[in-house]
């Protein structure tokens, strides 16, 4: 298989040029402190954090007299840019699943999560197609973490599963065709709790030419097997790496112990209770908040200073927490060593899908083709591109959905707003009426709209296919 690195772009250069200073913004936006500390002595507060940069590279932070926004930090926000247009590329438009009814239940779950989720989160989630557990639970235990594991339980040992495991990623890549690239191996685990862990990203890579992105909240730990890792990664040509810091103390021995050079590939991302990222209200972390409110308030208030939510009057105007998921996958949840599989697709969190996802199905596997006849069932069930007769019409109780006797307005939970006048689309509005007054199977509404609204069958189902390929119904 021809292995490619095209999915490198410029973000990396850039990172490699500006590694002090990317380890320098790292540390700004986990510690309240570093600013004044910085002020009352530059040079020292540099070296004590292990930040290459000099002290007249960051004066501007520091010195309210400069207005104008030196070279480096557009650099800094370029980076930013240029990492979301790799996203773009290569998760949502070069790398997509082979079925047309997946890529079809796809694009209904991306669309249904711009009004769920937002446009912030919906645009730079990359929507995963599968993601793997190697191990059964977590040997970290964060308190924040919005995905609630279990404790640490057992691992997946590769020489035992050799083939169980190559026979999984042949069935799994069969069927999603390209949309394997975007495969990854953890979920609510520590990927180096296995300690097989790059034996199965090898793997992936020989599977598909792309060795799967890692994110880890143990680099503190055994600092000679993460060094390891990034070089394995960097030769693989993996796009991106991710260390989760969860207090200062981690982010100072993770700082000291690698140089930012070979860190410059790896997001450092700070999440003590202090940093200025805002916590996911999922799992862990929305328990803690349903008891404590307050903690909730902190992150909003970190979120509302945000340029994206502030510069965007649909946020600015909503009352909503705007990070209600960490969920990136839209596909697969597979668990290697209970065998079971799950199909699920973000949404914000809540007393139903307290993970911030919905799970469509589930199923456990005996073995390849085991999973080949789930995959097969759940075609049938979920990756369609049209309703099917017996599908129930209902939309999701998150929706705002208002009828008055000239237009009907679709709300998000962001303002984000579909309108429907009625001397424009009578039929639309119609059909949309009847729907939210008696939830009912697409035969049923077809049979009343052709009856009592003068609305031919092929009409009806077009129009409300459409409204379906929007996400608005509910379980679809
Ligand atoms: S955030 Fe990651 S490391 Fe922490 S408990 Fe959750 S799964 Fe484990």
């Amino acid at each position: 298989m021809q292995k490619s690195l095209s999915y490198r772009n410029s973000y990396h250069d850039n990172l490699h040029r500006y590694a002090g200073l990317k380890r320098f913004f790292e540390r700004w936006s986990a510690d309240p402190d570093f600013k004044q500390d910085l002020i009352n002595n530059t040079t020292e507060t540099l070296e004590k954090h292990a930040i290459p940069v000099t002290p007249d590279d960051i004066k501007y932070m520091i010195d309210e007299r400069i207005t104008e926004l030196p070279q480096p930090v557009q650099t800094m926000w370029e980076i930013s840019k240029s990492k979301q247009d790799l996203i773009q590329s290569f998760y949502l438009s070069e790398n997509l699943p082979r079925d047309r009814g997946m890529l079809a239940w796809r694009n209904r779950q991306i669309a249904r999560q711009r009004f769920d989720l937002g446009p912030f989160f919906t645009d730079t989630n990359i929507h995963s197609s599968m993601t793997v557990e190697l191990t059964q639970g977590c040997s970290v235990g964060c308190w924040f973490c919005a995905l609630s594991p279990d404790s640490f339980k057992e691992n997946y040992n590769y020489d035992d599963n050799r083939e169980e495991w190559l026979g999984l990623l042949d069935t799994m890549h069969s069927f999603l065709g390209d949309a394997m690239k975007s495969t990854f191996l953890y979920w609510a685990t520590e990927p180096f709790d296995n300690p097989d862990y790059e034996k199965f990203c090898l793997d992936v890579y020989e599977s598909c030419g792309v060795f799967p992105p890692t994110t880890t909240a143990v680099a503190h730990k055994d600092t000679e097997r993460i060094r390891r890792f990034i070089r394995l990664s960097a030769e693989h040509g993996c796009w991106l790496n991710r260390f989760s810091l969860t207090s200062l103390g981690i982010m100072s021995k993770v700082h000291k112990a690698f140089s930012a050079e070979e860190l410059a590939e790896v997001e450092c991302l700070a999440l003590n209770m202090n940093t200025s990222f805002a916590y996911g209200n999922a799992g862990n972390f929305r328990k803690k908040a349903l008891e404590r409110p307050e903690i909730l308030s902190q992150q909003d208030n970190k979120l509302r200073k945000a340029p994206w939510h502030r510069s965007n009057p649909d946020y600015a105007g909503s009352e909503e927490y705007a990070n209600g998921s960490i969920c990136c996958v839209t596909g697969f949840l597979i668990n290697a060593v209970s065998r079971k599989v799950q199909l699920i697709s973000p949404t914000t969190a809540s007393d139903e899908w307290p993970l911030g996802y919905i799970i469509f199905a589930e199923a456990t596997y005996e073995n390849a083709a085991g999973l080949e006849m789930i995959l097969q069932s759940w075609s049938t069930e979920y990756f369609k591109e049209k309703l099917q007769d017996n599908d129930i019409l209902r939309f999701h109780p998150w929706l705002g959905v208002s009828v008055s006797p000239d237009r009907i307005e679709i709300k998000g939970r962001f303002n984000q707003k579909e309108i429907i006048e009625e001397s424009a689309n009578p039929s639309l509005y119609h059909l949309i009426k009847q729907i939210t007054e008696a939830p009912a199977r697409l035969a049923d509404i077809r049979q009343y709209a052709a009856a009592h609204l003068s609305i031919p069958p092929q009409v009806s189902d077009s129009l409300i296919n459409e409204l379906y390929k929007k996400g608005f119904f509910y379980g679809c």
